[in-house]
């Protein structure tokens, strides 16, 4: 996961783009799914447990970053009870290179430790278990359904936020009004896989600073104006987007 969006109490972009029509929206989800058919986190992890506590790590910080992290953190500790056992102290030595470590060490030792104490040492399927415990917030709870559970969430980190206003795909001032907007707006059958496609676009190609329009599958059903063309130079065609979806 990426960075968290902003807080709800800031305005939304300022060039939130006008909706998409609904079919606009089902030709825009389409074209992502084409171009990337198989999508997954970037995060590593191997059990519902391991997914929790990568995305825990991954609040302010890359992915990559935590991927680099979690392997040595994971064969000292695999489950909830032996993170538990490891405790704040001694997470935190696998966990300096990323971003708010002495917090995140705090909570994953005090989660490990709820999860054994209320859940027999398992990972909750239910939002409010989950959002009960320390450092696991809506877009957490929102990650783990849908990645572990198989659950129709969708997690707005700050590329989502982004991507549903510029592209009128699910305009909203807040994080929770986009969830709500595309969870509404998107075809039922799309919801599992979305949340990867839009965070996985927003990273690769409809970036914060500049979008990349000239190779976006989705370019034709986007209502960004105007849309950026390729670099001078560049052979730039109409496949442009295949294997965009991967990090350089
Ligand atoms: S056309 Fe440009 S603004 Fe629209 S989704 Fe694609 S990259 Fe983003």
């Amino acid at each position: 996961m990426a960075k968290t969006p902003r807080k709800p109490s800031q305005p939304a972009p300022a060039r939130a783009a006008k909706p998409l029509s609904a079919a606009e929206v089902r030709h825009f989800i389409a074209a992502l799914a084409r171009a990337n058919p198989q999508p997954r986190t970037e995060l590593h992890y191997r059990d519902p447990f391991t997914l929790l506590v990568a995305v825990v790590l991954s609040a302010q910080t890359t992915d990559a970053a935590v991927n680099r992290a979690t392997p040595a953190l994971f064969a000292a500790a695999a489950d909830a009870a032996a993170m538990a056992a490891l405790g704040a102290d001694g997470i935190a030595p696998f966990i300096r290179s990323i971003g708010l470590w002495q917090s995140k060490a705090r909570h994953i030792a005090e989660l490990a430790r709820l999860l054994v104490e209320r859940h027999g040492g398992k990972v909750p399927g239910e939002r409010a278990a989950l959002e009960a415990l320390p450092g696991v917030g809506r877009k957490t709870a929102n990650v783990v359904l849908n990645v572990a559970f198989g659950q129709p969430t969708m997690a707005v980190d700050t590329h989502i936020f982004r991507l549903g206003n510029r592209t009128g795909l699910a305009p909203g001032k807040t994080p929770r009004a986009v969830e709500e907007a595309l969870l509404k707006r998107l075809p039922p059958e799309t919801l599992r896989d979305a949340h990867h496609w839009l965070i996985l676009h927003g990273r690769y190609v409809c970036k914060a600073r500049k979008p990349e329009c000239w190779r976006c599958a989705a370019a034709p059903f986007c209502h960004f104006s105007p849309k950026t063309k390729p670099p001078a130079g560049s052979a730039a065609g109409k496949t442009a987007w295949k294997g965009a979806y991967h990090a350089t």
